[in-house]
């Protein structure tokens, strides 16, 4: 199958042909005809799957015709990077046909949104800066005709979804076609599907298994390794963008420096960033400017860079899900990936639930030449959440070390002191 099918107008295929795109991924095969139909669209897809092509071609090929220079379409994402991201497809598929696209989140001026709000067909905002330019009346969205959800499940987490259902509230409703993308479906999103689905097709790709292109691997490590094994094993890999996670900003910001002190161009991405210190970490890490970037998953939606080599979660994710979208950053269209993740004798239960999730063991692995057994004292610091315990206070790890069957025994390499196989 190729492109040529949708029959999309020479101006917009001639975006396809820029962008690169020769054979449409799972999800624009089966959920291209459905939005071109008009019908309204359930899309369980995660990023990395194509999902952005989905919505914004057919509304390419529906804005062709039609009054220009009003917001015909309206997509709303969680982040000012996912914002951005889907602005730039829609720049780069459509920049033949004219059409006006213009991103509107916070954390930027609002007087040029407001100018050039003004000539906007399409407009792709995060919610709170969208519902300002509704109080101060300088944005029409009287003439909606397409409204895209994207990445639901996020806007549910980040406490949004009230501001979604007050954006909705403002939207023509007869005649409009909504189009939902969300990779998992808590109640809360299952509601809101009810609520503005009209007769809806849902469509539901890669949620439940990795990317084929990702190979992933866990390495069990004691805690108080973590950031020594994490050094080891970007020392040992040949790698070209790393983007490693971290379960919060506090700890994506220590950990970026002690990489920068190790020697490594990394940066960091966590909600506390100005503007311009996020755009610089991103285009950095696009550029190749930095080779790690350490983020947190919030933080670290809308990445998009096609080049990601590997994804190491420094820290386990809090679910199955959000360990598949993780890893879902590389591996992303034709490209292969690796993933790793760093586990704890904590993560047991989730080390489990990835397993279910993934439908096959992910296999263990251990370094060779690392020195697994470095008491606490001597090696280099671990990184604490921030509620640390009190000085004089022995920690899990220090009452443990000592005894030879201690939690951490089923992370230990093998007792022969063989790896069960080493990074190359
Ligand atoms: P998305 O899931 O929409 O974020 O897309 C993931 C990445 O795949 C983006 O870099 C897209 O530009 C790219 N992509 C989308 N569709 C195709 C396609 N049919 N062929 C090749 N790359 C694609």
């Amino acid at each position: 199958m190729n492109f040529k099918t949708f029959s999309f107008h020479p101006q917009i295929a001639a975006g396809i042909q820029a962008a690169g795109y020769s054979t449409p991924t799972p999800i624009q095969t089966q959920a291209i005809p459905k939005v071109m139909q008009g019908r309204d669209l359930m899309g369980l897809a995660q990023t990395g799957t194509g999902k952005t092509a989905v919505f914004i071609l057919p509304i390419l090929q529906r804005l062709l015709h039609g009054q220009r220079g009003r917001v015909r379409a309206l997509i709303v994402a969680p982040t000012r990077e996912l914002a951005e991201q889907i602005h730039q497809a829609a720049e780069t598929l459509g920049a033949k046909t004219g059409l006006r696209s213009v991103t509107v989140y916070g954390g930027v001026g609002i007087q040029k949104q407001i100018q050039l709000l003004k000539s906007a067909d399409v407009v792709v905002a995060c919610p709170g800066r969208l519902l300002d330019h509704i109080r101060r009346q300088t944005v029409n969205l009287s003439k909606v005709e397409v409204l895209v959800l994207d990445e639901a499940d996020q806007m549910f987490d980040m406490g949004f979804l009230p501001d979604i259902r007050r954006i909705i509230s403002h939207l023509p409703r007869p005649n409009r076609q909504t189009l939902l993308f969300s990779a998992t479906m808590p109640a809360q999103i299952r509601r809101l599907a009810d609520d503005i689905l009209k007769n809806q097709v849902r469509i539901q790709v890669g949620n439940d298994a990795p990317a084929e292109t990702v190979s992933h691997a866990f390495y069990p490590v004691a805690r108080h390794l973590k950031t020594a094994l994490l050094l080891k094993l970007l020392g040992k890999t040949s790698t070209e963008a790393v983007l490693v996670f971290t379960r919060t900003k506090h700890r994506a910001k220590q950990l970026d420096g002690k990489l920068a002190k190790a020697g490594y161009r990394s940066a960091s991405l966590q909600g506390n960033l100005s503007q311009t210190r996020r755009q610089d970490a991103m285009n950095g890490f696009k550029s190749g400017k930095y080779q790690v970037l350490v983020a947190t998953d919030i933080a670290a939606r809308g990445i998009d860079v096609s080049n990601v080599s590997h994804v190491i979660n420094y820290d386990m994710p809090a679910t199955p899900e959000t360990y598949i979208h993780r890893i879902g950053r590389t591996g992303r269209a034709e490209n292969s990936g690796e993933a790793f993740t760093l586990i704890t004798d904590e993560d047991r239960q989730m080390v489990n639930a990835v397993h279910r999730a993934v439908g096959v063991p992910v296999e263990q692995r251990t370094l060779a030449d690392f020195n697994y057994h470095t008491p606490a004292s001597t090696s280099s610091k671990p990184i604490r959440p921030r509620t640390q315990q009190q000085p004089g206070h022995k920690t899990g790890n220090q009452k443990n070390r000592r005894t030879a069957k201690g939690p951490y025994a089923w992370l230990s390499p093998r007792k022969n002191g063989k790896p069960r196989r080493s990074a190359g």
